[in-house]
C-alpha cells in the first residue's frame, strides 16, 4: 500500500470496533521522509475532530518539546499513533484494537523508513516493543523496532499531570538527540567512499 491507499483504508476500516464511534480515522502527520518518527498511543476529543494526531493539549507540549531540541512538526518528523481511531473516553486502546491497527503502523514506519523511533508513553513503548516492562525501565536504552533503532520516553499528557518528570524527558531527548548523532555518523560511515579525482 502507498500513502493514498494506507490513508483511504484506514478512514474506510471497520476492522475493530473503534470504528463505529470515531469520527475520523488520525493515520498521522509529517515529512514522510522524516528520520524522527514520534508514536503515541491514540486519538483524544481534538484528533477525532480535526484528523490530525496530538493537536490538543498534549500536542503543544509535544510541539515544544521538539521545538526544544529544533524540530518541528511536518518538518524531518513525522507524528502517528498506535491507534488509529479514538478509543471512547480515551481509555486506554484495548489489546485486539492494537492489535487490530498494527498493519497500519507497520506499513507506515516501512515507508518512512525512519531513522530513529521516539515511543511516547507506556502504551506506544510497550506495543512497540512488545514487552510488558515499565516506562521507567525501558528509558535510557536503545531498543529496536524490527530493525529500527527506539527510545522510549513520558507521554506529553502524563507530563502535563506530572510536571516533575518534565526532568527526566528532557533527559531522554537529549539522549534522543545524541542517538541520532550518533546514527547519522554511522550512516555516513557507510557512504561509498568519494571517487578518486
Ligand atoms: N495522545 C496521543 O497519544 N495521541 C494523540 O494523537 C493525542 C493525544
Amino acid at each position: 500500500m502507498d500513502w493514498e491507499q494506507l490513508k483511504s483504508s484506514a478512514s474506510a476500516c471497520t476492522v475493530c470496533p473503534l470504528h463505529a464511534t470515531r469520527k475520523q480515522a488520525v493515520l498521522g502527520v509529517g515529512d514522510i521522509e522524516a528520520e524522527w518518527l514520534f508514536v503515541g498511543e491514540g486519538p483524544g476529543a481534538e484528533e477525532d475532530e480535526r484528523g490530525e494526531p496530538f493537536v490538543g493539549q498534549a500536542g503543544k507540549l509535544l510541539d515544544n518539546m521538539l521545538a526544544a531540541i529544533k524540530l518541528k512538526r511536518g518538518k524531518n518528523v513525522y507524528i502517528a499513533n498506535i491507534v488509529k481511531c479514538r478509543p471512547p473516553g480515551n481509555r486506554t486502546p484495548a489489546p485486539d484494537e492494537v492489535q487490530a491497527c498494527e498493519p497500519y503502523l507497520e506499513r507506515q514506519i516501512a515507508l518512512i523508513r525512519p531513522r530513529l523511533i521516539v515511543a511516547l508513553g507506556k502504551v506506544a513503548a510497550q506495543n512497540l516493543l512488545g514487552v510488558e516492562a515499565t516506562l521507567a525501565s525501558l528509558r535510557g536504552r536503545v531498543h529496536r523496532y524490527r530493525d529500527t533503532p527506539l527510545i522510549v520516553t513520558y507521554h506529553p499528557a502524563y507530563l502535563l499531570r506530572n510536571l516533575i518528570d518534565k526532568a527526566k524527558s528532557w533527559e531522554d531527548l537529549c539522549f534522543a538527540v545524541a542517538t541520532m548523532a550518533g546514527l547519522k555518523q554511522e550512516g555516513a560511515l557507510k557512504q561509498p567512499p568519494p571517487a578518486p579525482i
